[in-house]
């Protein structure tokens, strides 16, 4: 197995100073559980160089309360340096650590053509593309009130059908190799009751997937949220496979004890769909260990 999606930091904490020995660290905490390799893919929005490039994008959209929200996320967020990032995590692969430098980059529209120009002068491993937001809503920001209230306002089946437009739009922007957490929208147990519909807006995803060639990441981050099920669903994930999506594992760890949670029972979910390889990636080139 491999841990493709891990960070440095917990969310309620400031980024702080990460060394060599940090990754080393993960490192033999991935050998001990039996893993052949990992990635480190920070969230873009750690960074200082989101704020500066980006600019308060949330101002474009209307809900105040919302916009505050997000300005204080970024605030508390958007405090390392890319640079200083990506040269420790090459170190550590340049060592010969199992290791490759990643990111999680979110969906920011009409931005991203502009973004990766400015990330394509780095040299990452993987990108994995995320959508944690909808406009100025973070949705998956379970201890944010105003976020959360967002939920009782809104018309459920909009919510799942923006999420997949939104899954859509990212995929088409050729700014990621991996779909992270897939159907992240589900992280709140908000299923909506027509399960035809779900499958509308799960096979939507796939076929975008299909389209741009994108691997996807079977997650136990699900596990760890009031879903209590692996990102993508049974049904999504068999949709990727029908459709020959390449997966990759991951727990989306914040925290060195999370490295690998649940692979047991992610090993065992994939097995029962009989993938026998998962995707690894260098310098963004996609190939394939043996399960
Ligand atoms: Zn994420
Ligand atoms: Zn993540």
């Amino acid at each position: 197995m491999i841990d493709y999606h891990l960070h440095l930091w917990e969310h309620p904490n400031k980024a702080t100073q990460f060394t060599l020995e940090t990754l080393a660290e993960y490192c033999r905490k991935a050998e001990s559980m039996g893993l052949k390799q990992i990635a480190v893919t920070e969230h873009f929005h750690r960074f200082t160089q989101s704020k500066q490039w980006l600019g308060k994008f949330w101002t474009k959209f209307d809900d105040h309360e919302l916009y505050e929200s997000m300005e204080a996320y970024f605030d508390h967020h958007a405090t390392y340096d890319i640079e200083e990032y990506i040269s420790i995590a090459l170190l550590a692969k340049e060592s010969g650590l199992p290791i490759v430098v990643g990111l999680e980059m979110d969906y920011f529209k009409d931005n991203m053509e502009f973004l990766n120009d400015k990330l394509r002068q780095y040299p990452f491993d993987v990108i994995l593309g995320s959508v944690h937001w909808l406009k100025n809503w973070r949705f998956d920001d379970l201890y944010d009130t105003v976020s959360m209230k967002v939920w009782d306002s809104t018309d459920l089946e909009n919510i799942w059908a923006e999420y997949s437009y939104h899954m859509e739009e990212l995929a088409s922007a050729n700014s990621c190799d991996v779909l992270a957490h897939p159907d992240l929208i589900k992280v709140n147990s908000n299923l909506l009751k027509d399960t035809g519909l779900i499958n509308e807006f799960n096979l939507r995803i796939a076929e975008s997937a299909n389209r741009f060639d994108l691997a996807a990441e079977v997650s136990s981050a699900g596990y760890r949220k009031p879903i209590k099920e692996q990102y993508p669903s049974h049904d999504l994930l068999q949709l990727f496979l029908a459709k020959d999506v390449p997966i990759t594992t991951a727990s989306d760890a914040h925290k060195i004890s999370d490295i690998g949670y649940r692979f047991d029972s992610i090993m065992a979910l994939i097995k029962e769909f009989n993938v026998n390889k998962l995707a690894t990636f260098n310098q963004r080139m996609r190939s394939y260990i043996d399960l």
